[in-house]
């Protein structure tokens, strides 16, 4: 694995507007015009460089976003979608055909469990849930229909780590392409260098990081990217699931703050982590010794961006887990809300939310329980003081 600093990647990538505007000019046109007829007619054959025919196909600054995007995963090309739903649509649905298998992590992302399992069947492609983290498992679910390893780098709720390596190793050995669900991981882990055929995100979280849009990618080679595109073919250009460009502008700018805002989010969160297990409280954080994952995460990860912004507990019942999160809204520890990656700490209770597309006994054989929270540890200057306002709740309910 080389050293890689995608923050470096992302600073070297400078682009100018019309006028030398440091930030380029956002496209206000769905459609652009042609000098001619017979070039016209080419786009429709091929792409050409620098040309646009209609915004749904490509339009400038989602080109610029997603050539900052390709930067950040070290890929060739990569290309934007309106959210992290429409990126692993356009992935799944280009990749597979009718009477495709996928194999997929079983802890992933609640609205990707409910895709997989309830609505890919309608199109006869069926999805085999497996623990991600036992390869013998992985490897005894393939047969000759599988076409996709799927896996969330590091996953939700309870932050399970993926070994990227060894399961491209696997994909690779049957001619199986691997995609990589990135949203937890931006910066701190770099999946194609793991083997990983495609990469998404959801850029509505970290990327994003201000909460006020939603948006995906898809980070992939050149080819893969084109064929997303192509006008006949093409799952971006059929589905649909375009970017707005006031969006994509917006994302950039954002985009150039993630190394310092993954770095506080990772320091953060590592706190948080801490101190609730010296409190004695049931904690899941990758970057714990003792978490299962801490070894191969480790392994893979690039220097200098932590473990992430995320941490979990468990109170132990749904009940406490539910007064917790009023109070510390009320503390104004966070809010009470979905979603990750905001300059606020965010806190859920996943098994009555982001999981609960999940059957509850499918939910109790992976160890998602009803007292889980999740938090998304923010920005904070002062996060001891933070900490503070989180503990005298726990004392409130008597869980400290
Ligand atoms: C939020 C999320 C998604 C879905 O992204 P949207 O932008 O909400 O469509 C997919 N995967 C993971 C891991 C997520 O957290």
């Amino acid at each position: 694995m080389k050293n890689f600093d995608p923050s470096k990647a992302i600073q070297d990538y400078l682009v100018f507007g019309e006028f030398g505007d440091v930030n380029p000019s956002i496209t206000d046109s769905s459609t652009y015009t042609f000098l001619n007829p017979e070039k016209m007619e080419e786009i429709f054959e091929h792409e050409i460089e620098g040309c646009f025919l209609y915004s749904r196909h490509w339009n400038p600054t989602n080109r610029y976003l997603s050539m900052a995007l390709a930067r950040l995963e070290d890929t060739e090309s990569s290309q934007v979608t309106a959210s992290g739903m429409g990126a692993i649509n356009c992935v799944i649905m280009q990749i597979c055909n009718q009477g495709d298998e996928i194999i997929s992590g079983r802890t992933i992302y609640g609205g990707t469990y409910a895709l997989f399992k309830n609505f890919l069947p309608k199109f006869g492609i069926k999805v085999n849930f497996v623990n991600i983290t036992n390869l013998e498992e992985v490897k005894s679910a393939i047969n000759e229909k599988t076409k996709v390893i799927y896996c969330e780098t590091i996953s939700n709720p309870l932050l399970e780590v993926s070994n990227l390596p060894e399961l491209s190793k696997i994909a690779k050995e049957h001619n199986i392409k691997f995609v990589v669900d990135n949203t937890f991981a931006p910066m701190i882990v770099t999946p194609v260098h793991c083997g990983a055929d495609v990469v998404i995100h959801s850029m509505t979280k970290f990327i994003n990081g201000t909460s006020d849009c939603v948006a995906g990618c898809i980070c992939s080679t050149k080819q893969f990217i084109d064929s997303l595109n192509d006008v006949n073919s093409g799952a971006s250009m059929l589905l649909g699931a375009v970017l707005d460009s006031f969006r994509a502008a917006s994302i950039l700018k954002n985009l150039h703050s993630l190394h310092i805002r993954i770095q506080q989010h990772s320091k953060n969160a590592a706190y948080f982590a801490e101190q609730f297990q010296k409190l004695g409280i049931k904690t899941y954080y990758p970057g714990f010794e003792n978490h299962n994952g801490n070894k191969i995460l480790k392994s893979f990860m690039n220097d200098g961006f932590g473990f992430g912004g995320m941490v979990t507990i468990d109170v132990g019942s749904k009940e406490k887990a539910n007064r917790l999160m009023e109070m510390m809204q009320q503390e104004l520890v966070g809010y009470l809300a979905v979603s990750l990656g905001y300059f606020k700490t965010l806190f859920s209770a996943p098994s009555h939310s982001t999981s609960s597309e999940i059957p509850e006994e499918e939910q109790k054989k992976i160890g998602l329980g009803e007292g889980l929270v999740r938090f998304s540890v923010g920005l904070d200057n002062d996060i001891v003081s933070s900490f503070e306002r989180v503990k005298k709740c726990l004392a409130k309910l008597k869980l400290i």
